[in-house]
């Protein structure tokens, strides 16, 4: 077996082998630093387990290094983490040679290191009872066969890869199968049904039929697995390179109704008086895997996702038009924090900025249309404002069209909006342009509260600016505001507010 590994991976091994010789444990590489190895894939971190103390061996490597690494440790599951920061760590142990300069240039590398173990879960519980083992065990316990490939940093066989259950034909035949019987290794851990088809998603791999099925038998299992460990696989399924493998497999094996009804809704078409619509929920798929040729931001693959995701509540058959779905964009906007907060994705900026995607994707559509205003485009910049290129790029990705001439038609169309925006937006600069009134200012003046009144007259100044009815200035919004304020009946409680 030919496995490539650079000079700074071989350096940190050699660390290791020298620490655990010197504990006088048995230390073997396992899981996905292998595998991956194996597949040619990149690798930023490895994972370690020794017959022995885990915690112990993770110590001695991090003497080894100066400065000492950062080290964390749990004690309940006998894992230890290190943080190699080449940047760091610079000087090479005496006994070695030194590295060359170019092996200090690498991003951070993390080491895990555990002691071997025998499996032992309790059927209702996700927390495992940690028992010492060999490494057979530690293999055994390991998720699918490619996972559980190791190659050992012992002395006398430094080097060997040890393979119990054919894993290196599975990489080859691109194949996902659990070491032992699927239904009880789906049983122990449940996350693992998400696992395997993040892998499969990740690798673009096969999941072996058995292990399959055994996915569908054990799909309820999920409910007993965290949010957070479910949607760490998920945001992994979302960040490969064709996520829709991984959706469509969640979908066929049960899975998706589980953990995110709302996809599952998009699924199917209906069909009424011989007009039927298309098929929701592949054709998010096929926007989100055009997307992804274009980009890894995994937020603007998430705006992807959830972009028709109200199309299944908004849905109407209506008599002479077919099938529509209006406001889907609306109401899926006001739907993204619901699923963000059940999926425990993080409530913050990237929130609102998936949000405002879902709220915008139709808006530059309804700008290919003929005559349109320089004030409408101007609209669509102020509202976009900095996440104008990534909502084009969502647009794009939307046209899913079978039809060669159409897609062309519908992509130059976009060229066109992007040429107009970009006419109007060298003149009038409206990204990242913000009105001279804001809000607070408002407030102030008229002794408010937050409320209704205050977006009321800050809209309006708005609104005149981007329509051209008033110049951009602070003199001419300052006019307007007095004016709406006083349709209103709001009287200024101080005079005096100069620009700032
Ligand atoms: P990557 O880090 O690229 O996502 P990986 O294979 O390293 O892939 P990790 O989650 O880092 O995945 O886990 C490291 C190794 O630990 C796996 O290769 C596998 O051997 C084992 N492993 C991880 N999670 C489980 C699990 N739930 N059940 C059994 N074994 C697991
Ligand atoms: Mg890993």
């Amino acid at each position: 077996m030919d496995i490539k590994c650079t000079e700074r991976e071989l350096f940190i091994l050699k660390k290791i082998a020298h620490a655990a010789e010197e504990l006088g444990v048995e230390t073997y590489l396992i899981g996905g630093f292998v595998r991956d190895k194996i597949i040619g894939r990149n690798t930023k971190d490895a994972d370690i387990v020794c017959v022995g103390d885990g915690i112990e061996l993770a110590k001695r490597v991090a003497k080894r290094f100066k400065p000492e690494p950062k080290f964390s440790y749990f004690k309940n599951f006998g894992t230890a983490h290190l943080r190699i920061d080449s940047s760091k760590h610079k000087e090479s142990s005496k006994v070695l040679p030194p590295i060359d300069e170019e092996d200090l240039t690498g991003a951070a590398f993390d080491l895990e290191f555990v002691g071997a173990r025998k499996e032992s879960y309790r059927y209702h519980s996700r927390k495992p009872e940690v028992i010492a083992g060999t490494l057979k065990d530690d293999q055994e316990r390991r998720d699918f066969t490619i996972n559980a490939l190791a190659i050992s940093l012992n002395e006398n066989d430094y080097g060997k890869l040890i393979d119990p259950f054919d894993g290196v034909n599975d990489i080859k035949r691109k194949i996902i199968r659990t070491p032992l019987d699927p239904l009880q290794t789906f049983s122990d851990d449940p996350l693992r049904m998400i696992r395997a088809i993040r892998f499969a998603s990740q690798l673009g791999f096969t999941i072996e039929e058995k292990t399959f099925q055994a996915i569908k038998d054990e799909a309820n299992r999920i409910t007993i697995v965290s949010q957070e460990r479910i949607t760490d696989e998920l945001i992994k399924i979302i960040d490969s390179a064709k996520p829709s493998i991984g959706f469509d497999l969640l979908y066929q094996s049960g899975l998706l109704h589980i953990i995110f009804p709302q996809m599952v809704d998009l699924a199917g078409a209906e069909y009424k008086d011989g007009i039927g619509h298309k098929d929701n929920f592949y054709h998010t798929l096929k926007v989100l895997d055009n997307l992804s040729e274009k980009t890894g931001d995994t937020w603007l693959r998430w705006a992807a996702v959830l972009h028709d995701i109200a199309k299944p509540v908004t849905k109407k058959f209506e008599e002479g038009h077919g099938w529509t779905f209006h406001g889907h964009e609306v109401v899926g906007g006001r739907m993204v924090p619901k699923i963000f907060t059940k999926l425990k994705l993080p409530l913050n900026e990237k929130m609102k900025f998936v949000r405002k995607l879902v709220e915008l994707h139709l808006r530059p559509i309804s700008l290919t249309k003929e005559n349109i205003t320089d004030s409408a485009i101007r609209r669509l910049l102020f509202d976009a404002g900095e996440d104008f290129d990534a909502l084009m790029m969502l647009c794009e990705a939307d046209i899913t069209s079978k039809n060669r001439w159409k897609v062309k038609k519908y992509m130059e169309n976009f060229q066109l909006v992007r040429k107009r925006c970009q006419e109007v937006e060298e003149k009038d600069r409206i990204r990242g342009w913000q009105p001279p009134i804001n809000g607070e200012m408002i407030m102030e003046i008229f002794g408010l509260q937050p409320s209704k009144p205050v977006g009321i007259i800050k809209d309006a100044i708005k609104d005149a600016i981007l329509d051209g009815v008033i110049p951009n200035s602070f003199e001419d919004a300052y006019q307007l505001m007095l004016k709406k304020a006083n349709e209103l009946n709001l009287k200024p409680v101080k005079s005096e507010l100069r620009s700032r």
